[in-house]
């Protein structure tokens, strides 16, 4: 079984979207092995999103991520990365394909609803990096 890292983003938080998020993971083969809602600190969502560090979008993209609390998740299940970006869908949403969060709920490309990780190293180090080893279930 493969691990992957979720991030239910502050404009689904707001929007009272968490639950329906959730039930699609569920619904789809996914299952929460850890859980919780928090507020980014500016230094955390920086570090979170380091790899885009100079590109257009990092700085807005930082001030949004920090704009309001967010959940951030592990989730579990066979192809666990692929089958979460299947589900969340394209990163912009007009290009999403239908049925996906992304499509239903993003507002636009920066305000996309969920995160998830996208390569095995990826999810080990955004799980580590909000998780300890006893919080996994
Ligand atoms: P995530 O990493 O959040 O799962 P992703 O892998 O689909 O999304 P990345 O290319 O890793 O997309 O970009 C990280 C996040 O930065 C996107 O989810 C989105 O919120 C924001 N972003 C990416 N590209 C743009 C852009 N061109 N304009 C605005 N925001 C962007
Ligand atoms: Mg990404």
């Amino acid at each position: 079984l493969e691990t992957t890292f979720s991030i239910i983003k502050p404009d689904a938080v707001s929007r009272n979207l968490t639950g329906q998020i959730i039930s699609r993971f569920e619904a789809q083969g996914l299952k929460v092995v850890a859980s919780k809602m928090l507020q980014l600190t500016q230094a955390q969502a920086e570090g979170f999103y380091a790899e885009h560090k100079g590109r257009d979008f990092y700085e807005p993209l930082v001030a949004y991520m920090i704009s309001g609390p967010i959940v951030v998740q592990v989730l579990a299940g066979e192809n666990a990365i692929a089958l979460n970006r299947q589900i969340m869908g394209a990163t912009n949403p007009e290009k999403a394909d239908m049925g996906t969060i992304r499509k239903d709920f993003a507002l636009n490309m920066r305000e996309n609803s969920v995160h998830g990780s996208d390569s095995p190293a990826s999810a080990a180090r955004e799980i580590s990096y909000f998780f300890s080893q006893t919080e996994l279930c």
